[in-house]
């Protein structure tokens, strides 16, 4: 029926509730985060924009129990984490959260398959072997798994660590501006694969990035401002997010004379 249309909502993958966080305190504290509330659901593939020293990384680090925040709530498969010890978080970092980072973070000494497996073979686990073929072949990296990271593209670099991050079947995997270190070609190549993974392997990805385009490769965008979410937008494309940035830009100038 007209006007009906009902859309289900995935479940939360991971939700902050009023979250502040402050750096010192008094006078000269930052205000790094001003109460932010924001859902992600499971399954879906977020880029989270905005300028630089706008609260984008306080916000992945403290979602992710790297960072600890000044007061609210972190909801993460039904727990709150800010409530949680060094060690509870340490144990839910490596079961159930993926990282990727801009700088790849592979070692050196090791193959692309033994790097792909770190992360088990740390924690002293089996891999799925089917779940590991499968990331290999979605990712294109079956042809590359005895090279090591200095025999392999950027592009095909972060392609590992993207097999890496999946490996141990996170429900939550971080991206920290993963195509910034890559040409345009392998970072489209990196992008497909990201958005991919979210739609065939129901993976649910947060990716921070400056890059309007790289943020059009996902289901939404959401935009910082001073420690403030200032636009939330589904489905978004690269002019669209350009438009956004520069009208934020030129209101914090504005702002500041
Ligand atoms: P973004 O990722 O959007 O560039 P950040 O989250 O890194 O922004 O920073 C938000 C604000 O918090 C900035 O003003 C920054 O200088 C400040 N900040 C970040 N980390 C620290 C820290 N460890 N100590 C003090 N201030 C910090």
């Amino acid at each position: 029926m007209e006007g009906m249309v009902t859309t289900a909502a995935n479940p939360t993958a991971i939700e902050a509730i009023d979250l502040i966080k402050d750096y010192g305190q008094g006078d000269t504290a930052v205000h790094a985060l001003r109460g932010v509330n924001v859902r992600f659901e499971q399954g879906k593939f977020t880029a989270i924009m905005g300028p630089s020293g706008s609260g984008k990384s306080t916000l992945m680090h403290t979602l992710a129990g790297l960072d600890s925040a000044t007061s609210g709530r972190i909801i993460f498969d039904g727990a709150d984490i800010t409530k949680m010890n060094d060690n509870q978080l340490t144990l839910l970092r490596r079961h159930k959260i993926g990282f990727i980072f801009q700088s790849f973070n592979l070692l050196p000494m090791f193959s692309a398959e033994q790097n792909i497996l770190m992360p088990l073979t740390l924690a002293g686990e089996k891999p799925d072997r089917r779940w590991f073929r499968q990331l290999v072949e979605t990712l294109g990296l079956k042809d590359r798994l005895n090279h090591r990271p200095n025999e392999l593209s950027g592009g095909q670099q972060q392609r590992v660590a993207i097999a890496r991050a999946l490996i141990a079947k996170p429900s939550l995997v971080f991206a920290d501006e993963p195509t910034g270190n890559l040409d345009s070609v392998s970072s489209a190549e990196v992008l497909s694969f990201l958005k991919r993974s979210v739609k065939e392997l129901g993976q649910t990805i947060i990716m921070v990035t400056h890059d309007a385009v790289a943020a059009s490769y996902a289901d939404r965008a959401i935009v910082f401002a001073d420690g403030r979410i200032v636009a939330d937008v589904p489905h978004p494309n690269a002019e669209q997010m350009n438009e956004l940035l520069m009208a934020e830009r030129e209101r914090a100038t504005r702002a500041a004379i």
